[in-house]
């Protein structure tokens, strides 16, 4: 099993579209890892998790394929996340080539905003298929089993994170939300196994938070909760990710600091097989 991280950063992305702090002056300055575009994720070569504004740019850049991708799982409407306006595109005469229909996956917040953006149903029925998915709900699509766990993020909205399974090797992408709740742990011990991989919100780095993002203290703390529940082991992969220039380090200091905790910090392009 793979990842694919294609996006990194928080929603304002990192140097911030609008912003020139020091922090985003030193990221444009420097470049390479610490230019971070928004969240998108691919598990191996075919399902995709979020639709940012960044998702051109991503397949232009660090090769994101289309072509491949068969299911889209998004976990709410914030933009850095849902910025569906592409999907207009995914029917005749604007691509010839896309191989069927793409199911897409969402809360109702998703299912509008994307509905809004193509106009209603008309190129919807032809290439991709809307799925309302609930917390705690399990489907089945292809090789994956995919379970939405409820988050604890913005309140206008049932936002969602997703465990994804395929051929009993698990990953728990856990971005844009606080910390686990006892619903959560719940529902992670209706499977059996330690997770592969554990990626876990870290917007806030330097900052506790734990009610709508994570720093990384409260990451490292939610790494211990996973250890102590048995839902993960020591050979489970821990990554921070989804990092804003409002938690104060850059590439370097972060990878340094979540090194201490035995974290991987993402970066734009980054592949990890497990
Ligand atoms: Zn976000
Ligand atoms: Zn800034
Ligand atoms: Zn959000």
């Amino acid at each position: 099993m793979k990842i694919t991280y294609y996006g990194t950063a928080a929603g304002e992305a990192w140097p911030g579209v609008f912003c020139a702090c020091n922090l985003c002056r030193e990221a444009r300055r420097l470049g390479g890892k610490n230019i971070r575009t928004r969240s998108q994720a691919l598990i191996d070569d075919d399902l995709l998790l979020d639709l940012p504004p960044d998702n051109y740019l991503h397949t232009l850049y660090y090769g994101l394929d289309f072509q491949k991708v068969k299911a889209l799982f998004v976990t709410h409407s914030h933009s850095d996340h849902c910025y569906p306006a592409d999907l207009e595109l995914l029917r005749e005469p604007y691509t010839h080539t896309y191989p069927g229909q793409m199911q897409v996956f969402g809360n109702d917040a998703v299912e509008k905003k994307i509905l809004d953006a193509c106009h209603g149903l008309g190129g919807e029925k032809e290439r991709f298929l809307f799925h309302r998915i609930m917390p705690n709900e399990t489907v089945n699509i292809g090789s994956y089993t995919v379970t939405a766990l409820r988050a604890t993020h913005a309140k206008e909205e049932t936002c969602l994170f997703y465990r994804i399974e395929k051929f009993g090797k698990s990953v728990l992408y856990a971005h844009d939300t606080g910390a686990l709740t006892e619903e959560n742990l719940a529902t992670l011990h209706c499977f059996s196994g330690p997770l592969q991989l554990v990626s876990l919100d870290c917007t806030q780095q330097s900052k506790r938070d734990g009610k709508y993002h994570m720093g990384l203290l409260d990451a490292a703390e939610q790494k211990e909760v996973l250890l102590r529940e048995g839902l993960a082991d020591y050979n489970t992969i821990f990554v921070v990710n989804h990092f804003s220039h409002n938690g104060g380090w850059l590439h370097e200091e972060i990878t340094e600091r979540a090194a201490a905790y035995d974290m991987i910090t993402s970066y734009d392009g980054m592949e990890i097989s497990f």
